[in-house]
């Protein structure tokens, strides 16, 4: 019989890795706190918080008792004819978090389908209106998920459009964001974005983007005033503003959603990743009344989208509490005092040859190195160090949950350090 990791590497698919030449994977037994238990007893501090999810530490005593309070009384019914306090109590604290306009909620399975879920709201919006519009706009370097609709907004190059080429929808791409948080704005900027706004407008169904931070597609932090300018242009052009909020949403970045670092409002946003403390998948899609009202009016009647597990009891249960441990406000305190040493240990490492840029934002700490690093080395490297980092490309970056203590932030530092000590590991 194969071994437990021997049958994972040939017949599991891991995200974004070959079948047949996978990298290694580490077995993991147990999380708790900020931390990781590898099958064979050793123990990694967490910088990733399992992709920007478990903000509040894994095996969290109150998350967990709202997952269990749930299963006594039921862990599923379908959403079609039938509701829940579950649900409704998610979407009523959702109301009450996004700004004001953001009043009708869908509820659904992940990221990836928040933003199909988002794109067809638009094109459903433009119907309902009388008008065919199929088209989106957006920024280069964006990523939005796997699934064909948020593939076809996400960067050009990175999600590979040429493999799917004549199955993708032609969207529109304006150059990124590089004016960085923080620096110096210029006018100009925004230049490109405008011209290709202007010259397509009347064939555009929304303007899709991740506000102030480029996540997945080059973890790039960009001006507010990029996002000022975005919602007007769209208000000029009367055409919808998305914003996906799946990776910054929740005080990732130092504000509850990133679209306040701006003080905008978008007509569409999504939210995932975080909603549920990590612990399973949900995400959630808020609108108008304005746009709900027009998708209303469409050839249909209605919105046409209903996911089997749609509002599923366990996921909006744990998601409530979840919303409630943050809305205890410790969160800022937190993702403040985590900004500040990542500024403090990480900013040094811009001496290192190797090293290319160093940003911080929020709970999000990025050292972009000069060249690609072997990532199956470095990996290894890591958990030798006793850190989980999931580095990719020129990335090294992490993103602990916000209960990480200080000691425990300048592990990770630290590990990162010595990595850029040992170029030939790194970059071998
Ligand atoms: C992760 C992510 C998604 C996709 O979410 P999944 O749950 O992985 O489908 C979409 N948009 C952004 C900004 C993300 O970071």
């Amino acid at each position: 019989m194969l071994s437990d990791l021997e049958f994972d590497r040939r017949h599991i698919w891991h995200p974004y890795t070959s079948m047949t030449q996978p990298l290694p994977c580490y077995s993991v037994s147990r999380a708790q706190g900020v931390e990781l238990q590898l099958a064979d007893g050793s123990i990694l501090v967490d910088g990733m918080s399992s992709w920007w999810a478990a903000i509040h530490g894994y095996n969290h005593p109150r998350l967990n008792q709202a997952v269990s309070e749930q299963l006594k009384s039921m862990s599923h019914v379908m959403f079609g004819g039938l509701t829940h306090r579950p649900a409704i109590e998610l979407c009523r604290r959702l109301v009450d978090m996004t700004g004001s306009e953001l009043e009708c909620v869908f509820l659904a399975d992940s990221g990836s389908v928040a933003v199909e879920v988002a794109m067809k709201m638009a094109v459903t919006y433009w119907q309902g209106k009388g008008q065919i519009r199929h088209r989106f706009m957006t920024f280069k370097h964006g990523y939005h998920g796997d699934t064909f609709g948020a593939m076809s907004a996400s960067d050009p190059e990175n999600s590979m459009h040429r493999l799917y080429q004549g199955y993708l929808p032609s969207n529109l791409f304006a150059e990124s964001p590089d004016v960085i948080f923080g620096g110096q704005w210029q006018e100009g900027e925004m230049d490109n974005f405008a011209d290709m706004l202007e010259r397509n407008h009347t064939t555009i169904a929304a303007v899709i983007l991740e506000p102030i931070v480029q996540g997945a597609g080059g973890m790039r932090f960009y001006h507010p005033n990029y996002l000022k300018r975005v919602r007007q242009l769209c208000d000029k052009y009367q055409i919808l503003l998305i914003a996906d909020e799946i990776a910054t949403g929740f005080g990732r970045t130092g504000q509850l959603f990133a679209c306040q670092h701006a003080g905008i409002v978008p007509d569409i946003q999504c939210m995932g990743k975080a909603l549920t403390g990590g612990y399973m998948t949900l995400s959630a899609v808020i609108t108008t009344r304005e746009v709900a009202d027009a998708i209303s009016q469409s050839e249909a009647k209605c919105f046409m989208h209903g996911p089997t597990f749609m509002a599923n009891p366990l996921a909006c249960a744990v998601a409530c509490a979840s919303l409630a441990l943050l809305s205890e406000n410790r969160w800022q305190q937190q993702v403040a005092d985590i900004e500040l040493i990542l500024n403090r240990q990480l900013k040094p490492l811009l001496n290192s040859e190797y090293v290319k840029d160093v940003r911080v934002l929020g709970a999000i700490g990025v050292v972009e190195t000069v060249r690609p690093v072997n990532m199956a080395k470095l990996q290894q490297f890591f958990v030798k160090q006793g850190v989980w980092i999931r580095p990719f490309g020129r990335l090294i970056y992490l993103m602990p949950p916000y209960i990480i203590s200080p000691e425990q932030l300048v592990r990770l530092t630290d590990a990162i350090g010595n990595a850029l000590s040992e170029p030939e590991i790194t970059f071998g």
